[in-house]
C-alpha cells in the first residue's frame, strides 16, 4: 500500500513538473500585465449580482478574441455565458465569477476610504474571473498547439454572493457533459481546498400591517415593523435550539418610512447555513413558522420569496491531491517593497490577524474550509460534477473576506500576483487531467460514491427563476 502511494505521489509530481506544462505557465506569466489591465477593469466597474454587465462582456470579448465560441444569457441570466473551445471527450470546466459586494466601495490604498461608488469586489471575484480566464485561455493554445483531444469551457458565472447564479445553471443541465470542474477564490494564503463549506438558504420575509398616525390614532394601525421584530425576537430565540454550527444572520432591509407612520410595511432579509443541507431546510421550516406567528400576533400578513440556496460542497481527495501538486509546482510570490509597505500599513488597520507577511511565498497544506467559513454555489455544481478548487493570496495575509481592506488589496499589484498564481494552477491541472484519463476515472469513482448511489439533485431554491433584481 505504502507503495502504491509513493508511487502514486512520484508520478503526480512528474506530471506537475512536465515540459510543456512549463511552457504553458511561463506562457501565462507572460501576460501578467494584460490579464492585469482587464482585471483592474473589472474591479472598478465593481458591479454587483446580475447586474455585471460590462465585467461579463469583458470576460465574454477576451475569451471569444482567443478563438473560444460563446453562448450567452445561459440559463435565463442576461450575465450567465459559456465559452466552448475544442471537441469531444473529456470536457474539462473551469468557474467564473465577477460579481462585487454592495456598499464596499473602496480606494487601492492602506487606509479606509470610499471611491464613491455603491460597492466594491470585497470578494476578490474582479480576479476569480480574469484569472480563470487566463487558465482556460492558455489551455486551450496547448491543446491547440499539441493537437490534443478534448474540450475546455469557461463558464461565466454571475450573482454567487447571495444571487445562487450557478444553482439556475445547473438546474438548467449546462454543467452535465463537464468531467471536471475547476475553480478557485480570492484569499489570504495559498491552498487547496480540500473540505466542504456551508449550505444556506436564504430570503426576504415581507409583511403586511395597516398605516395610521402612530400618536392620533394608532389603535387603527398594524405594524409592519413590530412583525419583523416579533419575527426576529423568535429567530434569535431560535439560536439556542439548533445545532451549534448553524448560522442565522438577517438585516432589515425596510424598517418604515418614519416614526409618526404606523409602518403598513416591512421586510426583513435572512440567511440560514449549515455545514449541512438538512440542517438549513428544517432550520428555515422553522424560521417560517416564527413570521407566521409574528403575523399572527401582530395582525399583519406576511409573504415570502426564496432568494438564494446553495448546497455544502461535496470534496475530492483525488482532485485535491492532483491540484496540490500543481499548486506546490506553481509555488506563491514574494512581496516587493512597495507591496510590503502597503502590506505592513494595512496590517495596523482594525480587523486584521497579525499573520505573517512572508506567507505569500509560501503553500500550506489544504485548507478544509474553501469558502473561509462561507457559502458558495459552487456547492450545487460538485455535486453534478466532480469539482476541486484552490485558494490564492490575493489579499494581505491576516485579510477577511468582504472587508474593505480586501477590496483594497485586489485593486494592487498584490491581487493580481496572487490571480496568477491561481490561473497557473489550474491551467497545469487542466492539463494533467487532459493527459492522463485516469485521473479523471479515479475522481469519478471517488465523487459516485461520496455523494452515493439514491442522490439525485434538486435545487434548494426550488422552480423560482433567477433572482435578477435581487440587489435592487
Ligand atoms: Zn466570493
Amino acid at each position: 500500500m505504502k507503495k502504491i502511494l509513493l508511487f502514486a505521489l512520484v508520478s503526480l509530481q512528474a506530471f506537475a513538473q512536465d515540459a510543456d506544462k512549463k511552457k504553458v505557465l511561463a506562457r501565462i506569466q507572460q501576460q501578467e500585465s494584460h490579464y492585469s489591465a482587464i482585471a483592474q477593469k473589472i474591479w472598478n466597474f465593481a458591479e454587483v449580482g446580475y447586474k455585471e454587465k460590462q465585467s461579463s462582456a469583458l470576460l465574454q470579448e477576451t475569451l471569444k478574441q482567443a478563438g473560444f465560441t460563446i453562448e450567452t444569457g445561459v440559463a435565463g441570466i442576461p450575465t450567465a455565458f459559456v465559452a466552448t473551445y475544442g471537441q469531444g471527450k473529456p470536457v474539462i470546466g473551469i468557474m467564473a465569477e465577477y460579481d462585487a459586494l454592495p456598499g464596499l466601495s473602496q480606494d487601492s490604498i492602506p487606509t479606509k476610504r470610499s471611491l464613491g461608488g455603491a460597492s466594491g469586489h470585497a470578494c476578490g471575484h474582479h480576479l476569480f474571473g480574469t484569472g480563470s480566464s487566463a487558465a482556460a485561455i492558455a489551455v486551450k493554445e496547448w491543446l491547440k498547439e499539441t493537437g490534443g483531444k478534448g474540450t475546455i469551457k469557461l463558464y461565466g458565472c454571475p450573482a454567487e454572493e447571495g444571487g445562487s447564479g450557478k444553482v439556475y445553471m445547473v438546474r438548467e443541465g449546462l454543467f452535465n457533459d463537464a468531467d471536471v470542474m475547476l475553480h478557485w477564490h480570492p484569499s489570504d494564503a495559498n491552498s487547496v481546498s480540500t473540505g466542504s463549506s456551508l449550505a444556506n438558504k436564504t430570503g426576504k420575509f415581507r409583511f403586511y400591517g395597516l398605516s395610521s398616525h402612530a400618536a392620533a390614532s394608532p389603535e387603527r394601525g398594524r405594524s409592519a415593523l413590530d412583525a419583523v421584530e416579533a419575527m426576529d425576537f423568535m429567530a434569535n430565540m431560535m439560536r439556542e435550539h439548533v445545532p451549534s454550527s448553524t448560522r442565522i444572520h438577517y438585516v432589515i432591509t425596510n424598517g418604515g418610512k418614519a416614526p409618526n407612520i404606523v409602518p403598513d410595511y416591512a421586510e426583513v432579509y435572512y440567511y440560514v447555513r449549515s455545514p449541512q443541507r438538512d440542517i438549513v431546510m428544517d432550520v428555515w421550516n422553522r424560521l417560517e413558522k416564527a413570521a407566521e406567528g409574528a403575523a399572527l400576533g401582530t395582525g399583519t400578513r406576511y409573504e415570502l420569496e426564496v432568494i438564494g440556496g446553495v448546497y455544502e460542497i461535496l470534496p475530492n481527495e483525488k482532485l485535491a491531491a492532483l491540484m496540490s501538486s500543481n499548486l506546490a509546482n506553481v509555488g506563491g510570490y514574494t512581496l516587493n517593497p512597495t507591496e510590503l509597505a502597503f502590506a505592513k500599513q494595512i496590517q495596523q488597520t482594525p480587523g486584521m490577524l497579525q499573520t505573517d507577511l512572508a506567507s505569500t511565498s509560501s503553500v500550506v497544506p489544504g485548507r478544509p474550509d474553501p469558502s473561509g467559513g462561507g457559502s458558495t454555489d459552487v456547492g450545487d455544481v460538485s455535486w453534478v460534477v466532480p469539482t476541486i478548487g484552490l485558494g490564492t493570496a490575493t489579499w494581505v495575509p491576516g485579510t477577511t473576506a468582504h472587508s474593505w481592506q480586501a477590496v483594497a488589496a485586489g485593486g494592487t499589484s498584490i491581487g493580481k500576483k496572487g490571480m496568477m498564481v491561481a490561473a497557473k494552477t489550474i491551467a497545469g491541472t487542466a492539463i494533467d487531467l487532459f493527459k492522463n484519463p485516469a485521473l479523471i476515472e479515479a475522481a469519478k469513482a471517488e465523487w459516485s460514491k461520496r455523494k452515493g448511489a439514491e442522490f439525485k439533485y434538486k435545487a434548494l431554491l426550488g422552480d423560482r427563476k433567477p433572482a435578477l433584481n435581487y440587489r435592487d
